[in-house]
């Protein structure tokens, strides 16, 4: 008998809890600002045209049957994916350093790397997982349900509300030789702050300097800048200086297929003449562990993505799309600082909401001030006072500054 002993009572998933409060309130003008998915201006979910067409091919294939796909996934889309995140030029393909497995979405690809690591990684016993603090908060989930004892560094100054650099270097640096740092590629959740091109290049020589193993969490490819490779740059670096590395790469925002979880993981060794050898023994685990859990990952969101990516024109349309996400967030960030700086009359007060990039923003609003918004004027945040600027819309955004602007006074 499972008794409470055994078996407490596990409390809501925070986000989960607080859509589910949205969607009880009756108030006419409430405003969702909790749910990390993109809403266009009429705050309904989009549907990328890129997919559609997609789909209406797929749709039309008299060849298309419902089988297995291999354990390791789809390889269009795994071989696509690859050069989309590590770039078609990569040293790291040209010389088969890379692996790469189709998974579900990019918590799968979190998933499956931790748990690799948790089984194969070398560790003394003082090594840890470094997260930045904060983090999406799953990666505390994945990793302790591997259990890989897991420490974190400053990532967030609530000072300046942009990035605690000198606390992050120092952290990493001080942290024991070939500890596993986790690095958000681009638009970092939930802060929205992420480090510049200089910055990450002085990243990855402690990383370096201190044998770290680096663990990319690729979540927003193309949908923080509008561009692809932009977004990409922190990976591309990283591989390009030859370092051994985990990738988890995920199709849910950029290509707004958040419920058909296609995302993959890649693991990238560094040039060596056992490269190929080395990536071959890593895959052969990784398929031992993927079979055990997924058996094999499911085909839908994979088949979509690997159309668009391997067919020129509609890549170019996918970029179009991504230029609309990321553009009506960018004009919405904008938009939000403006109201709320002529409310203030205090110019550059709320310069972190343009400075921030990709789906949030830390508005360094207050646990009170948080609740305080909800209960006034209906808007609902996480209580870290995380905004998802997707619930934004040139409807609400005037109505949402005042809400902040009378809750921050
Ligand atoms: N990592 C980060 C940092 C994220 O923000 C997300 C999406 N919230 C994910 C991974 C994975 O999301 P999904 O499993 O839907 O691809």
């Amino acid at each position: 008998v499972f008794r409470q002993d055994n078996v407490p009572q596990a409390p809501e998933d925070p986000l989960f809890g607080l859509m589910a409060a949205y969607r009880r309130d009756e108030f006419e003008k409430k405003v969702d600002l909790g749910i990390g998915a993109y809403r266009d201006n009429n705050a309904k979910p989009w549907v990328l045209p890129v997919v559609k067409s997609a789909d209406d091919v797929l749709r039309k294939d008299p060849n298309l049957n419902h089988e297995y796909l291999p354990i390791a996934g789809l390889a269009d889309f795994t071989t696509a994916a690859q050069r989309l995140i590590l770039g078609a030029d990569s040293p790291a393909i040209k010389e088969k350093r890379a692996t790469s497995f189709q998974t579900i979405s990019g918590t799968g690809a979190v998933h499956l790397g931790a748990l690799f690591l948790s089984r194969f990684y070398p560790r003394s016993s003082n090594q840890a997982v470094y997260f930045s603090s904060p983090t999406w908060a799953n990666h505390n989930q994945i990793f302790s349900n591997v259990h890989l004892p897991i420490r974190t560094y400053p990532y967030f100054s609530a000072q300046t509300k942009g990035l605690d650099f000198q606390g992050m270097k120092s952290t990493i640096s001080d942290a024991p030789e070939g500890s596993i740092i986790l690095l958000h590629a681009c638009a970092h959740n939930p802060t929205g702050v992420d480090p510049t091109r200089d910055q990450w290049k002085e990243i990855s020589e402690v990383i370096r300097a201190k044998k770290h193993f680096p663990f990319f969490d690729c979540a927003y490819q193309g949908f923080a800048s509008g561009d692809l490779q932009n977004d990409a740059w922190a990976v591309q670096y990283f591989v390009s200086q030859g370092f051994e590395m985990c990738i988890a790469q995920s199709f849910a925002k950029n290509f707004g297929l958040y419920g058909e979880r296609a995302g993959a993981f890649h693991f990238v060794t560094g040039p060596s003449p056992d490269a190929q050898d080395t990536v071959g023994r890593v895959a052969s685990q990784l398929a031992i562990l993927q079979r055990s859990e997924i058996s094999n990952p499911p085909a839908y969101g994979a088949r979509i993505a690997s159309l668009v990516l391997n067919d020129p024109a509609l890549f170019k349309e996918w970029e179009a799309n991504l230029r609309t996400m990321a553009g009506r967030i960018i004009d919405m960030r904008k938009e939000l600082r403006s109201n709320l700086e002529q409310l203030n009359g205090k110019e550059g007060s709320w310069k972190h909401i343009t400075d921030q990039i990709g789906m949030f923003s830390f508005t360094g609003m207050t646990e009170p001030q948080v609740l305080q918004i909800r209960k006034d004027a209906h808007v609902y945040m996480t209580k870290n006072g995380r905004m998802s600027m997707a619930g934004l819309n040139t409807s609400n955004v005037e109505y949402v500054a005042k809400a902040m602007d009378k809750v921050v006074r």
